[in-house]
């Protein structure tokens, strides 16, 4: 599908690696402008250094920090003149025992992948409250806000807690023509899940559950992520689109 996105700006978290960096490079293709919000600020700079300071600006930012989220909505604010597309895309993992796993480890966890979220749909919602234009928000939950991931249960809570803030937010945030949906990704073939892809047992039980043997090529997910944001998908709000290639379906084993 053929997007245009030109003369209008997102707001991306995550967009360094992975399935962000996916997001920012096809918004940029579709000729969007990009405000990338990021922990890693080397990666945020040869991206400047890639797409030039009239397309892509990069603030270094900790999700889990409010001061920095508000931070870094003013920043692109002030530099494009107003924002339209959020993509909720940063996350964090930290496996452990539920019994055992340290309240730090899942106040990490939950600081990052869920209050992250809220903090931007927040900062991002009050701005565009402020403008006469629409606005719409993806955030990048994970199919383990339905199925728990094992060990993952801090992971797993804030993914579910991610899902229904899309709907809270699909709610609320409607009286300002903002749209709010959420997408659902199975494995992806980013840096986050490449130790896993690496250990040949663990990769063959990933993709025992895959109807189609293969992880997602981040693209696959950032595609989804641009037709939420596009007009295309104007009477979708609250939706959880899962993109699993049918993994969650397969509970039975192949016979
Ligand atoms: P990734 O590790 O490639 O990218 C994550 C990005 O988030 C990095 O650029 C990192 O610097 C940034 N980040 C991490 N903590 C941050 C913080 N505190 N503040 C700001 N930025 C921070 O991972 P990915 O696989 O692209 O994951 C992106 C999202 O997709 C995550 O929310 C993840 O939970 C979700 N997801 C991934 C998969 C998968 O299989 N890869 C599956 C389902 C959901």
């Amino acid at each position: 599908m053929k997007f245009d996105f030109k003369h209008k700006v997102a707001l991306i978290t995550g967009g360094a690696s992975g399935i962000g960096l996916a997001v920012v490079s096809n918004y940029i293709d579709a000729g969007g402008q990009v405000v990338v919000a990021d922990l890693n600020q080397q990666r945020l700079a040869e991206l400047t250094e890639k797409y030039g300071t009239d397309t892509f600006l990069g603030v270094p930012t900790d999700v889990s920090n409010e001061a920095q989220v508000n931070h870094a909505v003013e920043a692109g604010v002030q530099k494009f003149g107003h924002l339209d597309n959020a993509f909720l895309v940063a996350g964090a993992n930290k496996l452990g025992p539920l019994l055992d796993q340290s309240m730090a480890d899942y106040d990490f966890v939950l600081n990052i992948d869920l209050r992250g979220v809220v903090m931007f749909i927040k900062a991002f919602g009050r701005q565009i409250r402020t403008q006469a234009t629409p606005g719409t928000i993806v955030n990048i939950a994970s199919i383990n806000a339905l199925v728990p991931e094992p060990l993952g249960s801090a992971y797993s809570i804030a993914k579910a807690g991610v899902q229904m803030a899309t709907q809270s937010a699909s709610l609320e945030l409607a009286p300002f023509n903002i749209r709010t949906n959420a997408i659902l990704p199975g494995l992806v073939n980013t840096p986050l899940t490449e130790s896993m892809r690496e250990n040949p047992e663990i990769n063959a039980e990933m993709m025992k559950n895959i109807p189609f043997k293969r992880g997602a090529d981040p693209s696959e997910i950032a595609q989804v992520a641009l037709f939420l944001s596009d007009d295309a998908s104007s009477y979708v709000n609250g939706a959880s689109i899962v993109v699993d290639a049918g993994a969650t379906s397969a509970t039975y084993p192949d016979l």
